[in-house]
């Protein structure tokens, strides 16, 4: 049997493979701390789970679920924006239920892209971007983002051509793997650049509440005018310990929220509804319980910085997101080193350019695993990079 063509071009899922890598090891014996994935070790709330527990016990919510996603999930949704970012969304029409937002960034561009249109795409990126508008069988144009710009790309550099073909720009802040924060001057700018050359921003925020000393990183829809021009997909994921449940939402323009509901209409049934109803509660939890969430990430970050520094790598202190993005030793290549290190540590970081070419010198490290193998990992990590032989 042959697979077909599409298919044949799309490259293995960088973290899959990783993940098949780090089984291996396992299974050989090794003690693996994987700082691969970022996916949050730390428990889904209580009131949480107890609203999952209550509703997934009512025969109603045990039958398919509705196209558009429940009520009750947007209006908690319009809720926790207009609290949040000040922004009022209209429940109906400009909110879409997703099933993780990995999901709705995959299906995104068979929604607006044909063949051959152009994705403004950055580098390093989510990996999901390009692959998925390769899927809709468009073409990606590659946004170079670099340290001394603060890992925002060049709008300005764009050539004319290029955003004259362009049909989407991809844009991810709290960003992953850089973890940095765009500031609402370069929101209005993309948003500027989006009307001029008739683009759609699609916005990636799954780490908008991921944050370290009380940031507030903006919605790209608090910039007036752009939901003409923006959607913005947020997730349950990262920001309330969910990230087995697969709920996330599609925000902003309402064109693009009618056609995905129609395109997903077509291959999806929702989302089981106890897990909606359960993040409609996630979505009312007060400030302080991310506050003290956000606390115990930032303790991490810190104890990791400082392990980094004191190996001799060059890193930022991200204000957000999940992880930390050190420069690896000059003249390493970031797949060598992280296999490398796996292999003589047990372990697992993430190499750079898991995230495209853009990723390379460097590697990403992440924040979800318990403080004890958090030190573990630090001391093996010392043991072979400070005497500069990883
Ligand atoms: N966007 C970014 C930048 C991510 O890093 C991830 C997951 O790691 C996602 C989206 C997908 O998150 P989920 O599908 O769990 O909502």
């Amino acid at each position: 049997m042959e697979l077909s063509r599409r298919l044949q071009q799309l490259p293995p899922y960088h973290f899959a493979a990783y993940a098949r890598k780090i089984a291996e090891k396992r299974a050989e014996g090794v003690d693996v701390i994987s700082l691969s994935m970022g996916d949050p070790d730390l428990p889904t709330p209580p009131e949480v789970l107890d609203a999952l527990d209550a509703a997934a016990r009512q025969p109603i919510n045990q039958r398919y679920p509705e196209y558009a996603g429940m009520a009750a999930l947007r209006e908690a949704t319009a809720a926790w924006f207009a609290r949040r970012f000040g922004v009022e969304l209209d429940p109906a029409r400009e909110i879409l239920p997703v099933i993780g937002s990995k999901e709705g960034l995959a299906h995104l561009p068979l929604a607006v892209m044909d063949e051959g249109d152009v994705a403004l795409m950055p580098n390093p990126q989510y990996p999901v971007y390009p692959t998925a508008v390769a899927l809709a069988g468009g073409a990606c144009y590659d946004l170079p983002l670099d340290a001394t710009a603060g890992w925002l790309p060049d709008l300005d550099a764009i050539p004319t051509d290029v955003a004259a073909r362009a049909k989407t720009l991809w844009l991810n802040y709290p960003n992953n793997p850089t973890g940095a924060c765009a500031p609402h001057a370069f929101f209005e700018r993309a948003v500027r650049f989006a009307h001029d050359h008739d683009v759609l921003l699609v916005h990636d925020m799954a780490y908008a509440e991921v944050t370290f000393e009380g940031a507030r990183p903006p919605s790209i829809l608090e910039i007036p005018d752009a939901r003409a021009v923006a959607v913005e997909f947020h997730s349950l994921s990262k920001a309330y310990n969910m990230a087995g449940f697969r709920v996330g939402m599609l925000v902003g323009n309402a064109t693009i929220v009618e056609g995905m509901t129609r395109l997903k209409s077509n291959i999806d049934t929702g989302i089981f509804r106890p897990l909606q109803i359960a993040a409609a509660r996630a979505l009312e939890l007060p400030q302080s319980w991310l506050d003290a969430r956000n606390a115990i990430y930032q303790r991490r970050r810190d104890a990791l910085v400082a392990a980094c520094r004191a190996l001799g790598m060059q890193v930022e202190v991200p204000q957000a997101g999940l992880y930390l993005w050190p420069r690896i030793p000059a003249g390493q290549a970031s797949t060598d080193f992280a296999l490398n290190l796996l292999e003589r540590t047990g372990v697992a970081v993430t190499p750079g350019t898991n995230f495209g070419s853009g990723g390379e010198g460097y590697v990403r490290i992440s924040l979800t695993v318990p403080d004890a193998q958090l030190d573990e990992a630090v001391a093996r990590m010392s043991s072979v990079i400070g005497a500069g032989r990883a």
